[in-house]
């Protein structure tokens, strides 16, 4: 029997959890099970997962098909070094993932978490551009912006909510421009546009890419733009010679409704960042494609090599895994399901608007969000939407949802009402 006093003492007193001090201001719920979309507490109370394990646990858990995956390859070898070593699944995996890449993507190069593969994305670029003799070293972003947590990462994040103060003089200075306008469907406005055009005109010399998450910033202020700001974007790296990296680590794989969210611009990116649903949330795994220019423009620069290589590269139990997830992907389900779940966090959400507190609900693909007039009493709010059966974890202002494709309409109900409820504890 586990005995989950001394394992839940023990974790708020040595434990690290994400953005949290120690001991823990609150002890975490333990989790003693998963299926489908549901989480099962050690006390047995179970959970419909509201946020997918941040982004990640498209299929639901303890899915057939990816338990399956993950055996099979268990069964041959757990891992192997991937310097000087292949497999199956990797070469495999980069065919895959190519195939449904746009034809300007050729290269695949496996990390072992989204910032990571943000920090290789950088290192293409800087190493790219240095080969074809531009000493730019500064990137451009925009402000809102979230791309992980690694010191390349961070300071590209937004220089305001991110944690530049803290670790000032240590991370590098890029330049920002004003974040997109806000929606969607709106057209391109004109000031922001002739704000980028500027910045980037001004900085072109300094620069070696433009950095972007398409269309949904999401840990930043889980907000939504026009595809045409993305296209902008790489408009002005056409003109300019510089190399636009588009972040789709949170948007990849049909969050938004599309397969990759570059797609509703219309527009392709030279180096394209992908993890978080690459392995349905079974195991840690993220991958940058670049262009062909860019891995040949490195390859015949300085050091004649990608400067990167760690040791997890390619572990062959989660490109199996993520094999299997593409095949799901490709049966095509999640084109009804993402719909699906739009229109019913629409509805359901749209009441929201009248509460007190409530400063904006949008919803766009499988993403719903009630952004708040303040900051959210996260434990308030929190219980709330576990008195419904739904977990979900609001931070900021943001009260949010990304249930897992799979969810049926019952549950995607309950979700919804869940956020309902975690809104209404916050502000009473
Ligand atoms: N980029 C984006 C857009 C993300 O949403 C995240 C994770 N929230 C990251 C990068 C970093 O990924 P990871 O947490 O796997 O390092």
């Amino acid at each position: 029997m586990t005995d989950w006093q001394a394992l839940l003492s023990f974790d708020r007193e040595h434990v690290w959890h994400p953005y949290a001090p120690v001991p823990a201001g609150q002890s975490a719920l333990p989790v003693a099970g998963a299926e489908g979309v549901r989480l099962r507490l050690a006390d047995g109370r179970r959970l419909i997962d509201g946020m997918s394990s941040w982004w990640c646990a498209i299929h639901g858990y303890k899915h057939p098909a990816l338990d399956a995956a993950v055996e099979d390859q268990l069964g041959r070898f757990a891992h192997v070094m991937f310097g000087g070593l292949t497999h199956e699944p990797a070469v495999t995996l980069a065919q895959r993932l190519l195939d449904l890449a746009p034809p300007r993507l050729r290269h695949v190069f496996f990390a072992d978490s989204g910032s990571v593969a943000v920090e290789i994305a950088i290192k293409m670029c800087l190493q790219a551009q240095r080969a074809r003799g531009r000493p730019g070293r500064r990137l451009l972003t925009v402000r809102g912006g979230y791309h992980g947590d690694t010191f390349g990462a961070m300071a590209i994040c937004d220089p305001v909510q991110g944690m530049h103060r803290l670790f000032a003089g240590v991370l590098a200075e890029h330049v920002f421009a004003e974040r997109p306008p806000d929606g969607f469907e709106a057209q391109l406005d004109p000031a922001w546009a002739a704000h980028v055009q500027r910045l980037v005109a001004e900085h072109a010399h300094e620069l070696a890419a433009i950095v972007l998450e398409p269309v949904v910033q999401g840990a930043g202020g889980m907000r939504f733009h026009s595809p045409a700001c993305v296209a902008l974007m790489r408009r002005l790296c056409d003109e300019h010679r510089l190399l636009l990296v588009l972040d789709e680590i949170a948007t990849g794989f049909g969050r938004t409704g599309a397969l990759f969210a570059y797609q509703h611009a219309g527009v392709t990116p030279d180096v394209l960042c992908l993890g978080k649903a690459l392995t349905g949330g079974y195991l840690s795994l993220a991958a940058t494609l670049c262009s062909a220019e860019v891995a040949s423009a490195v390859s015949a620069g300085e050091g004649g090599a990608l400067m990167h290589g760690p040791t997890f590269m390619a572990n062959p139990l989660a490109c199996s895994v993520a094999l299997a997830s593409l095949d799901l992907l490709s049966d095509g389900a999640w084109r009804q399901q993402v719909p699906a779940i739009e229109r019913g966090l629409r509805d359901a959400l749209a009441p929201a608007r009248e509460l007190p507190g409530v400063a904006d609900v949008r919803v766009l693909g499988a993403i719903g969000v009630v952004q708040m007039e303040h900051e959210v009493d996260v434990t308030r709010a929190t219980a709330a939407a576990i008195d419904r059966g739904v977990w979900l974890r609001p931070f900021r202002d943001l009260i949010y949802t990304m249930p897992p494709y799979v969810i049926d309409e019952e549950d995607l109900s309950a979700v919804a009402d869940a956020v309902v409820a975690a809104v209404r504890a916050a502000t009473s």
